[in-house]
């Protein structure tokens, strides 16, 4: 559908909107609870100085901090929701820019609350928290306790918060360089026709069954990188110099783990990750040559990674097939979740079409006080019934962890939060195989689909979390990070993983130039243990044994109850004595195999 056709907001039909009514009736009923804030916040702030006077006094306040966030959340998420309904109308807007104004405000007058809890003195704190009065907080109080042994002095995190600012400086340039300064040669298309290359039309080039259009792309791509790689090794090595100087100075072993204290990952789980994803390339490899054989090319190149194996399916799904085949895809988890995604199409918490203005991509969002809302912008591919799939599994995991947990221990960790949204595609993914059994086209189609998504989560992103760490390690070791050595490195460990089937273009060897993610201090990796973990729920959750599916909505239900490791072993998955990642792997082992029967 091109833009010009799209319909407005009031033209579409209620029952494929959101109902926000079911927050606020309308904006005055906002309004009033914009004003309670203030009192809350005042309320909140009449503690200040007192925190040591006594374990109620302790409690006290940090249930006032509660009240304050919750209600702040709850104004937030109608406010945004509003605005992403049509961005361009100002009413929505306002109230938008006020919601997160006000937020901004509130951080910055309650940030005493921290750092006076630490300075309480160890034995006070100590014989506070032996009280009945402060139970239910003291696992959450112990874990900002967590943080002691890196905190300093007062004087010194006022000059680091200071200067943190200018310390984003590294990651700031490297923004405006790459997303405005940088620009990109015009491509040819299959047509012949030329386009200007961007970073978001790129993949559409790879994609392409023309193999002159991809390679074309991908030099287009690369040379221009190459064409500002000292820039960007310096901005690299800037940012990663802030990440090993800010671990010294809080007293940590190192960046990593600096990175991994605040979910408490022990440093083994990286290490491991890079450990198993090298046990298993011999695996990508096989892959990798089934592809080169498929597309009848005497070399593989890295440009040849993208184009699909198998046809598409060209069907496109009404929404309502979309509902019905979740739906059914999602009867192995039994009684309760049919229900609630059914609750959840009934009332509306999904906003179907995309209109005019209206926020772009998809999300699930929502808060303790709200339902949690899916945002979607549906036109009726395959794509689009997975990714129905995908939020609605966001949606129950906030829907189930905020039935059973209060508030304060509510929100799922980050480390967690793509785990529930791809186990219901794999969900997905194992019905249409089962109904499609005897239809070899949409069979391939699928496993391509699942295959490609293991290869780019789990194999791209571990070795990009590799990289990561190699060159966090050497700026440990005082070498500078030139951009001769981070080319180098890249190249070689390109090779490492894709060697065996891939002879790549030397221009490689720029790509992690390209890649925004390294800005992000030790992130990528989450997302090879998220798919992992999803595999393994999903496994357990299709065996049919019901214990182990109960395991699964223990996981469901935890929210941050807990250590987020203890809530997945709990659960059924067990990164630390278990061969998880291992076993993602061997089972993309088997999906290969299958592949290349059916094909
Ligand atoms: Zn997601």
């Amino acid at each position: 559908m091109s833009r010009k056709s799209l319909p407005e907001r009031k033209d579409i039909p209620l029952e494929l909107t959101w109902d926000l009514t079911l927050i606020y009736p309308d904006s005055d009923a906002w309004e009033k609870d914009f004003i309670c804030l203030d009192e809350l916040v005042k309320g909140f702030n009449a503690y200040r100085g007192k925190l040591s006077e006594s374990a109620v006094i302790l409690n006290d306040a940090i249930a006032a901090l509660d009240n304050m966030e919750r209600l702040l959340e709850k104004l937030y998420t109608y406010a945004h929701l509003k605005h992403d309904e049509d961005t361009a109308e100002p009413a929505a807007k306002s109230l938008e820019n006020r919601a997160s104004g006000k937020a901004a405000a509130i951080s910055a007058e309650c940030a005493w609350f921290e750092p006076e809890l630490l300075a309480i003195d160890d034995k006070k704190m100590q014989s506070m928290l032996s009280e009945k009065v402060l139970a239910f907080y003291k696992p959450s109080i112990e874990e900002l306790l967590r943080a002691k042994k890196h905190t300093l002095s007062e004087k010194e995190e006022r000059i680091l918060g200071a200067l943190s600012d200018v310390l984003s400086s590294p990651a700031e340039i490297y923004e405006s360089l790459t997303d405005a300064d940088l620009r990109f040669p015009t491509v040819r298309r299959e047509n012949k026709d030329k386009v200007e290359l961007t970073s978001g039309n790129y993949i559409k080039f790879l994609e392409s069954s023309d193999r002159k259009v991809r390679k074309h792309a991908f030099k287009a791509m690369f040379s221009s990188y190459k064409n500002i790689i000292n820039s960007c090794a310096s901005t690299m090595d800037g940012t990663v110099k802030k990440h090993v100087v800010s671990a010294r100075l809080r007293n940590y072993p190192s960046a990593l783990d600096k990175a991994l204290f605040a979910d408490e990952l022990p440093r083994e789980l990286y290490t491991n990750l890079i450990e198993s994803v090298h046990r298993h390339i011999p695996e990508l490899t096989e892959y990798l040559k089934f592809r080169k054989k498929k597309l009848k090319l005497k070399k593989l190149d890295m440009y040849d990674l993208y184009t699909p194996l198998a046809k598409r399916d060209e069907h496109v799904y009404t929404y309502k097939e979309a509902q019905e085949t979740v739906l059914k895809a999602f009867e192995v988890m039994g009684e309760e979740y049919v229900a609630t995604v059914k609750r959840a199409f009934a009332e509306r918490w999904v906003d179907v079409m995309e209109c005019r203005r209206k926020r772009s991509g998809a999300y699930s969002s929502g808060c303790y006080d709200t339902v949690p809302y899916l945002l979607l912008n549906f036109n009726g591919t395959l794509n689009d019934v997975f990714t129905l799939a995908h939020e609605l599994g966001h949606s129950m995991h906030s829907y189930f962890s905020h039935k059973h947990q209060e508030y304060h221990y509510a929100s799922y960790p980050i480390f967690a939060a793509e785990i529930a949204s791809t186990t219901n595609e794999l969900l997905l993914h194992d019905y249409l195989m089962k109904k499609y059994a005897d239809d070899p086209a949409m069979q391939s189609t699928l496993l391509v689909h699942l295959i490609d998504e293991v290869r780019a989560c789990i194999y791209r992103q571990t070795m990009f979390a590799e990289f990561e760490l190699d060159i966090h390690e050497l700026r440990e070791k005082d070498v500078p990070l030139t951009a001769d050595l981070l080319c180098e490195n890249y190249y070689k460990l390109n090779d490492k993983y894709y060697g065996g089937a891939v002879k790549a273009d030397d221009l490689i060897r720029y790509e992690w130039a390209r890649i925004p993610h390294f800005y992000y201090n030790f992130y990528v990796f989450k997302y090879a243990t998220g798919l992992s973990a999803a595999m393994k729920f999903a496994a357990n959750i299709l065996s049919g044994d019901a214990s182990l599916k109960e395991k699964y909505y223990s996981f469901l239900k935890a929210g941050d109850s807990k250590n987020v490791l203890e809530i997945l072993k709990d659960a059924g998955v067990d990164f630390i004595n278990y061969p998880v990642v291992d076993d993602a792997l061997k089972d993309f082992g088997k999906l290969v195999k299958q592949l290349k029967k059916v094909l």
